[in-house]
Formats: C-alpha cells, sequence, structure tokens
C-alpha cells in the first residue's frame, strides 16, 4: 500500500490529541445514557448504535450494510465546523487533500454519494453532445444509476461486453469505441472503467493500455474510474492507489461501502478538472455546509478500515467460502477475486427458494438487492462466517451435483 509519509511541513490536519477525545467520549457516554430507560442508564457508550455492529455481523447482501463506528462519531464531534461550500472547513480540505496524495492526483471534492461522483465527474469532463460514454455493460453508471449520464449529459451510453467475458481490454475500447467525427458519429469523450467491477480485478496492465491509447487520441478521451471498491482491488494486492492514479483523469472513491462510513464519496483529478466538478456538484445539489461532519469520520474509514488491513481479511473470509462451496460441488458464476463470491445456484443443482429460506434458518442475510451474491465485509464475524459454511454443507448435501458430501 503507499501510504504518504509526512514531515511537519507537508502534515495535514489531523485528529485531535486523544486528551482531547477523552473529554469528548465522557461527553458522548452522557448523551449515550440520555433519553434511555433506567434499566440502560450508565451503560453509556455500549448503548449508542455506533457501538453496535450487529446488525452487519451476518448480513452478507452488500458491504454497504456496514454500520459507523464510535471512533467515527468521535470524529464528528470533534470535527471543524466550516462551510464546506465555500472551502472555508479546515478538516474537509485537509481530507480531500489526503485523498488527492493518496491517489496521486491534484485535487479531491467530498461529494455525498458514489452516484453523485460518477455523475459529478461525467458532467464535468463532458462539453455539448453529440457525446458518448464507453462503458462496460455491467457497469454501476449503465444499470444502476437512473440512467443519470443520459438525463445529466446527454450522453449515449456504449455498453460493451468484454470479449474475454471478465473485464474490457484495449481491443474491447478500439473496437467499439468511436474516434470518427463524421456527421453521422457520436464521438467516444469519456471511457469510464470500474475497479473492482462486481468484485472483480481490472488488472492494471489493461488499465495502462486502454490509458495510453486514449490519451495519445486527439482530442484525449477522459478516462473516468468508478474506483467505488478500488479499496478492494488495492486489499488484494493487485495494484497501487497512485499506479491507479496515473491511469485515469477523475477516479471515484467510495467511503460507505467496505471502509463502513455513515456518508460520502470523493473526486480526485486535476485543479482545472475539480473545478468543473464543483460545479457538477452543485446543480446535484450535493454542496455541503459543515462538510466536517461528513469528512471526519471518512478519515477515520480510510485509517481504521483500509490502512489496518481490514478488508484483506474480510477477502480471506471469502476466499474460504468459495473454495469450500467448489470443494462440495457448488459452482460459481465468476471468481472469487476480492469481497464476493457470485454463487451459481442452478449450476449448483440447488432451487434458490430453498436456498435462501435455508439460508434464513441458519440465521444468514442474503439475497437481495442482487441475487446469487454474498459480500463479505470487516464486520461479518467468526460466529456467522462458520454459520455460513455449515450452511454450505446443508444446502449441498442433497443437491444433485454434490460429489463429495456423500
Ligand atoms: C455503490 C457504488 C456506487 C454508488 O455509490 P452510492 O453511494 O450508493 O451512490 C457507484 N459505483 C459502484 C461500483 C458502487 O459499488
Amino acid at each position: 500500500m503507499d501510504v504518504q509519509t509526512y514531515t511537519s511541513e507537508n502534515r495535514p490536519y489531523l485528529p485531535p490529541h486523544p486528551a482531547a477525545l477523552a473529554g469528548s467520549k465522557a461527553e458522548i457516554s452522557r448523551l449515550g445514557s440520555m433519553g434511555s430507560d433506567t434499566q440502560h442508564q450508565g451503560q453509556g457508550l455500549s448503548n449508542l448504535a455506533w457501538s453496535q455492529s450487529n446488525d452487519a455481523s451476518n448480513d452478507f447482501r452488500s458491504d454497504f450494510v456496514t454500520k459507523p463506528t464510535l471512533p467515527m462519531l468521535e470524529a464528528i464531534i470533534t470535527t471543524s465546523l466550516g462551510d464546506g461550500d465555500m472551502d472555508e472547513d479546515p478538516t474537509t480540505n485537509s481530507f480531500q487533500d489526503h485523498v488527492a496524495d493518496l491517489v496521486g492526483h491534484e485535487a479531491a471534492l467530498l461529494v455525498v454519494s458514489g452516484t453523485m461522483g460518477n455523475q459529478a465527474a461525467l458532467r464535468a469532463a463532458l462539453g455539448a453532445p453529440p457525446h458518448s460514454i464507453l462503458a462496460d455493460h455491467r457497469a454501476h453508471n449503465i444499470i444502476l444509476e437512473g440512467g443519470g449520464a443520459s438525463s445529466l449529459c446527454g450522453a449515449l451510453m456504449k455498453m460493451v461486453v468484454p470479449a474475454n467475458g471478465h473485464h474490457l481490454t484495449l481491443d474491447d475500447v478500439k473496437k467499439h469505441g468511436t474516434t470518427t467525427e463524421s456527421i453521422y458519429d457520436c464521438p467516444t469523450r469519456v471511457i469510464c472503467l470500474e475497479n473492482t467491477l462486481w468484485g472483480t480485478i481490472m488488472p492494471l496492465s489493461d488499465m495502462r493500455a486502454i490509458s495510453h491509447w486514449a490519451r495519445a487520441q486527439n482530442p484525449p478521451i477522459h478516462m473516468h474510474l468508478d474506483g467505488a471498491r478500488l479499496w478492494e482491488a488495492v486489499a488484494a494486492g493487485a495494484c497501487t492507489l497512485r499506479e491507479v492514479g496515473g491511469c485515469f483523469d477523475s477516479i471515484q472513491l467510495c467511503f460507505t461501502k467496505g471502509l463502513g462510513a455513515p456518508i460520502g464519496s470523493i473526486i480526485t483529478g486535476s485543479s482545472a478538472f475539480i473545478k468543473r466538478a464543483k460545479w457538477s456538484r452543485k446543480l446535484l445539489g450535493g454542496s455541503t455546509r459543515a462538510s466536517g461532519v461528513i469528512a471526519a469520520p471518512a478519515r477515520v474509514a480510510i485509517a481504521d478500515v483500509f490502512l489496518s488491513g481490514k478488508l484483506t481479511a474480510a477477502q480471506d473470509k471469502a476466499k474460504r467460502a468459495s473454495a469450500l462451496w467448489e470443494q462440495l460441488g457448488g459452482k460459481l458464476q465468476y471468481p472469487t477475486e476480492t469481497n464476493m463470491v457470485w454463487l451459481d445456484l442452478e449450476a449448483s443443482g440447488l432451487s434458490p427458494d430453498e436456498f435462501y429460506l435455508m439460508a434464513r434458518k441458519f440465521d444468514l442475510k442474503i439475497g437481495e438487492p442482487i441475487f446469487g451474491r454474498l459480500v463479505f465485509h470487516y464486520q461479518i464475524t467468526d460466529n456467522a462466517f462458520t454459520r455460513l459454511c455449515t450452511f454450505f454443507r446443508a444446502v449441498l448435501k442433497n443437491s444433485r451435483s454434490c460429489t463429495t458430501c456423500n
């Protein structure tokens, strides 16, 4: 991982000294016991939702189910409260600089959600139609963002099915991109990649090849990365944030998936690009006043979850679960490369109805909004993981494809 070392010269705004936090802890504790019934009084911090991740402990539906933590609340209590829209909040400014530095870009802009980050970035990257955005046909901003790029940018979305069935390559991009400008054409102005995509990793070499080609076009094609889960690719050892940063003109990163912050995403890019993106954020209604309330816990999320290696530990559980599934005769739709396991229920000889019903009996939350997918995150407990393994054994026992469990 590429962790920047700081000198006293370039040190960013740091969280308050522990002594200051001790006072805030006592304050949180007091708040925590307020309004609760007498039975709970005095339990203080453990009484707060912020100190409980139980609800997420057996929840495999997504990594967005992760609960914000007490240190994040403490960061909110001690944040500065300057105006984010007017760039007057030190916590937000130093956080934006911090993330820009992590990916090696000049500047960054805090936004409210990943969808807003992608849409603000695309709007900032594009001029007037006709223009098109090339993306994988499974991309979040094609299937899960309400068609935003079409309504906000008037852009044609060019959806490409990767020839290798896994990730887009330069060949796919050359074949489906439009670099001519006849009156019939809708030129490709943005190439939008996603990493990880459905839990799979786009290799650094492919990102580099596409980027090199895009930048050699006239005019250069803007490279945007939907890096909502780029943290996972880095945690898996596939690349560093800065190597990826070098391939893109803009990157969107989410703090609320595996990192577990309460709110927020960020876009990074050149200073000129971020200046334009501020207009897009404004028109989308995403400018916030006391933005330190968003930035402070997001900073804790990066430090406590990403930098401390918790994503890797969750990915390890995902790998062990998918190995067991296959060992028991189960089939996968996609390889397990990061924190997602894609079960192929049909090929595994299982009826979805029975599968989901049985999962509930093992006290496991699996299913909606995306069926067949199990998502691992750092709040999945060892206990829930053990129950998942027991469930796999039970559900595959009677399946016609089971070869090892009779
Ligand atoms: C979650 C996600 C987003 C959008 O984030 P929201 O905060 O839910 O709007 C965008 N892209 C990808 C790949 C995501 O996983």
